[in-house]
């Protein structure tokens, strides 16, 4: 099928696009998960906003502690780009697992986040790393933290995603990402699981975030439940401890991919995959 006629315009900068954004127009970004939608009929839209042309919305900023990625940072570019993996290197490997090739030149990390997949790899690690949104609408801006922004259901009206802030890792920090997907080229994921440990000089554990998709309502971390899991060595023990935790938290649904109870066992599982990596990747800084 193809979509119905829309009109369609692509403004050349940010304040033309939000004087020109107006009720019932629908932005596109890569267009990799909007086009399919509309070529099946399920999204209808008036008119659709090219945001391509609007160079405030690309672009990469790697600082001391921070990246900003522009809305419009290509899923490849996290893959290609060894200044970005270099900064967050958990986020170039999540990109990686990005449907293919194609998809991966075309789809953008705005367009993910916004798009709000419960089980996709990108949001995930955004909330991983307690990454914000920088938005704007016609009538305002504001910083949400992306995890808000997914359980929250998405976007208020009108609101365009600027950039993701997040923080790099610091050198010593380990970490891991694993992900169940689809068979089939589609590869779409089931469930997926990121994790980052640091460890202090004596080897005991002074930093864990662990995150998970597909396994709830929207993607879930650790957050502060992860003061509590500070304790000695990371052991084999004490990695089944938090994936059991990881676990324990998930709210699955039974669904034509996976059930509930099947998903919940799976998120135990690749969060002890997720865990072993990131505690390999962290040793050498104390060894
Ligand atoms: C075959 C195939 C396989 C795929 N496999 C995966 C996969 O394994 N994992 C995965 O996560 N995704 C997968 N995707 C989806 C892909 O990652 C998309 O790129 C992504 O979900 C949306 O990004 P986009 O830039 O293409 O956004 P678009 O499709 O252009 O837009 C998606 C939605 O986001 C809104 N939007 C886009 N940018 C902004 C912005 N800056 N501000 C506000 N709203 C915005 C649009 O209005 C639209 O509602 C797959 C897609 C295909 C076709």
């Amino acid at each position: 099928m193809k979509p119905p006629a829309f009109d369609y315009i692509r403004p050349p900068d940010l304040d033309e696009l939000l004087v020109t954004f107006t009720d019932g127009d629908v932005l596109l970004a890569g267009g990799q998960s909007l086009l399919p939608e509309l070529n099946e009929r399920r999204r209808l839209p008036p008119r659709l906003i090219d945001l391509n042309g609007v160079a405030q919305l690309g672009g990469c900023e790697i600082g001391p502690d921070r990246v900003v990625l522009g809305a419009l940072t290509r899923h490849q570019e996290l893959v290609d780009r060894a200044d970005l993996r270099a900064a967050v290197p958990v986020l170039s490997r999540a990109a990686e697992h990005v449907g293919h090739a194609a998809v991966r030149t075309r789809g953008t990390l705005g367009g993910s986040i916004a798009n709000a997949d419960p089980a996709a790899e990108l949001p995930g690690v955004c909330v991983l790393l307690e990454a914000s949104a920088v938005l704007r609408s016609p009538t305002g801006g504001r910083t949400a933290l992306v995890t808000e922004l997914l359980q929250a259901g998405g976007l208020r009206d009108r609101e365009v995603i600027i950039a993701i802030e997040l923080p790099r890792l610091a050198p010593a920090e380990g970490w891991g990402f694993r992900e169940l997907s689809r068979p089939g080229a589609y590869a779409f994921p089931v469930v997926t699981v990121s994790a980052t440990l640091r460890l202090a000089s004596d080897g005991t554990v002074a930093g864990l975030r662990a995150a998970v998709t597909g396994a709830a309502p929207s993607p879930y971390a650790l957050g502060s439940a992860a003061a509590a899991l500070l304790t000695g060595a990371p052991s084999d023990d004490w990695i089944d401890a938090v994936a059991a935790r990881l676990a324990t938290t998930a709210d699955p649904v039974d669904d034509l991919y996976a059930s509930a109870a099947y998903r919940r066992r799976i998120v135990r599982h690749l969060a002890h995959q997720a865990l072993v990596d990131a505690r390999r990747r962290a040793l050498p800084a104390v060894a």
